[in-house]
Order: structure tokens, then sequence, then C-alpha cells
């Protein structure tokens, strides 16, 4: 494993993220919506998570910037991002079809939305944010910069730590004690631990 594949690899991804979220966003277009959240507030975190986990990351694949923060590559922590990567994006795959159409980009619920409880969904409230966190982490590992390889857990952390409760007291106005219930024999993001 070289550099310039790590860096491909990356890309290639976040490809593959966009490809699997497409007709599950084209979808969401077209799906009404019954209740939104503060829409500034979402805008304002999604902004921050696409610049650590997209575009301060993309600068360094295709510029080397910032060069001061550069350290050496290890092809072993190389391919240990490869896998975790790969394991994110099937995560995403097999959640979108889980989530259906029940999902949205901004804090929102649909018209007659679905509680979902079934798949992983059964053992998560929010697979799909364990699976963005495996993706920063394999940005971590993949790219040798200490700007540009944390800045994905960081911007992601801040989406994550400014929505979850809020998304959380969001299902539990609109599904009360079945919520409750939920929360109470799941954890969040790591089976078992949170
Ligand atoms: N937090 C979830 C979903 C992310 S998409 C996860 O990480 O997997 C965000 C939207 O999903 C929110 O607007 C909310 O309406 C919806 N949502 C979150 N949990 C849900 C559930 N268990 N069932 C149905 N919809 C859910």
């Amino acid at each position: 494993m070289t550099l310039v594949a790590a860096k491909l690899i990356w890309l290639c991804g976040c490809i593959a993220w966009f490809v699997i979220r497409l007709p599950h966003q084209r979808r969401a277009r077209k799906t009404p919506v019954a209740v939104r959240a503060d829409r500034t507030r979402e805008r304002i975190l999604l902004t921050i998570s696409f610049c650590g986990m997209f575009v301060i990351p993309l600068i360094y694949v295709l510029t080397d910037q910032p060069r001061f923060a550069t350290y050496r590559f290890r092809p072993e922590l190389a391919v240990l991002g490869t896998l975790v990567f790969a394991g994110a994006l099937v995560l995403f795959y097999r959640i979108h079809r889980e989530l259906g159409r029940s999902w949205s980009v901004t804090l929102e619920l649909r018209d007659q939305h679905a509680l979902v409880t079934h798949g992983l969904y059964r053992h998560l409230r929010h697979p799909m944010y364990s699976a963005f966190w495996l993706w920063a982490l394999a940005q971590l590992l993949l790219l040798p910069n200490w700007i540009a390889g944390p800045a994905g857990l960081v911007g992601f952390g801040v989406l994550f730590f400014g929505r979850v409760a809020r998304e959380e007291q969001m299902m539990l106005e609109k599904f009360g004690e079945e919520y409750r219930a939920y929360m109470a024999r799941t954890k969040r993001i790591i089976p078992g631990i949170y």
C-alpha cells in the first residue's frame, strides 16, 4: 500500500457512499415532512461535519496541504483504514434499506413516520451514526496528516454531540412510551457500551 493508493481509497470510499445514498436522497425529497427541527442549527452542524469529513481531507489528498502537519505514512494503518471504510459502507447500505422513508439528512419527522426497531435498530438507536464514526476513523487511519486525518472525527463529533439528544427528544415527543421503552433496551452507537 502506498500513500497515493491510500488517498485514492479514501476518495473512492466517499464516492461509494454518495452512490449508496443517492436513491434515498431522491426519495427523501419526494417524501412529505410533518415536523422539522431548527434548520439553521442543523445546516451549521452539517456544514462543520462536511468540512471535516470531506473538504479538509480533499484539500490534503489533492495538494498535500497543510504540509507542516504531515507524518510518516504507515501502510499497515492504511490497510486497516481500508477495512474500516469498507465496513462503514456495508453498514450504510444496510441501514439505509432498514430505515427506508424514515431517513432524512436533517432532523425531521415524515408524514406517518414509522419507528424502525428491526435489523440493526434492534440493538442500536443510531447505527447510521456508528457508520459515520467508522468512516471518520478510516479517514484518520488512511491519511497521514495531523489535521486532515482527525478532521473527520472532530467534524462529525460536533454534528453527533450537537444532534443526538435533540433527535431522541424529537422521537420521544412523537412516539412517547414506545420510544422510551426502545431507549431502555438499546444503546446509541456501540452495542452493549454506549
Ligand atoms: N440516528 C439514526 C437515523 C439517522 S437519519 C441513525 O443513526 O441510524 C435522521 C432521521 O432519522 C431523523 O430525522 C429521525 O426522524 C429518523 N430516525 C431516527 N431514529 C429512528 C428510528 N428508530 N425509526 C425511525 N426513524 C428514525
